[in-house]
């Protein structure tokens, strides 16, 4: 085990010295992590965690109600857990097909705040299967907007995994330029979240607003 009150304090703060100027969104994915070390997390300063696992996840949001958290869902969606997620998160960043976008909208409930949903994007090709194609993104916006309980907020990518800096570099810089496409097309958002432990460097210089990070804080998972 890692202890958490030296790895989190290094960790923001190398962040810092990366983004002078331009805020990055830290979500800290905490799949497999238990609720004590959420709230030891929590306690040294981290607000947003990121989990895949919605049975997981609900079980640790019980455990931890006490604390102010937003919570944020990135792993894939099956279809049958939407309302769950709909439930019980703030962000959703793996919105990659319109009818799960429409069911989350029509299962949130109108007592909280439209949830805050990105468009996963396949920026990989045919190497990676999650994500919508890159010229599918324009259609799946503008239908996601007229959604009543969901706000698009930004595009979501998993470069495949690579040491090919170049490479990484060339997929996080599309999911930019399709952020300026969206832009043309009268459709603002705020985020793009990208980057993981291994490339959220890359990521930020490429113009990333939102990291998603787990081993880099909390030490290596149990595969
Ligand atoms: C697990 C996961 C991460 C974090 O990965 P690390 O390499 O541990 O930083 C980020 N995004 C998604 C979608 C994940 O599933």
């Amino acid at each position: 085990m890692i202890g958490l009150e030296e790895t989190i304090p290094a960790f923001l703060k190398h962040l810092a010295s990366l983004t002078s100027g331009h805020a990055v969104t830290l979500v800290a994915v905490s799949k497999t992590q238990s609720a004590e070390r959420l709230r030891a997390a929590f306690n040294c300063g981290l607000t947003r965690f990121g989990e895949n696992y919605v049975q997981e996840a609900i079980g640790k949001q019980a455990l931890l109600h006490d604390l102010s958290i937003e919570w944020h869902f990135i792993g894939p969606l099956q279809s049958n857990k939407s309302k769950a997620v709909a439930e019980h998160f703030d962000w959703v960043h793996s919105i990659d097909r319109l009818k799960l976008a429409q069911r989350l909208s029509s299962q949130r409930p109108t007592n909280l705040d439209p949830l805050q949903v990105c468009i996963q994007v396949n920026v990989s090709g045919e190497e990676s299967k999650s994500g919508v194609a890159p010229i599918e993104v324009l259609e799946l916006a503008q239908s996601i907007q007229a959604l009543p309980h969901l706000q698009l907020r930004g595009l979501m990518a998993i470069p495949e995994p690579s040491s090919d800096e170049k490479l990484l570099r060339s997929r996080f810089a599309q999911l930019r330029s399709l952020q300026s496409h969206l832009k043309q097309n009268g459709i603002s958002i705020d985020t793009l979240s990208m980057g993981m432990s291994a490339d959220f460097e890359i990521a930020i210089e490429e113009g990333a607003t939102l990291i998603r990070v787990g081993s880099a804080l909390f030490g290596s998972r149990a595969p």
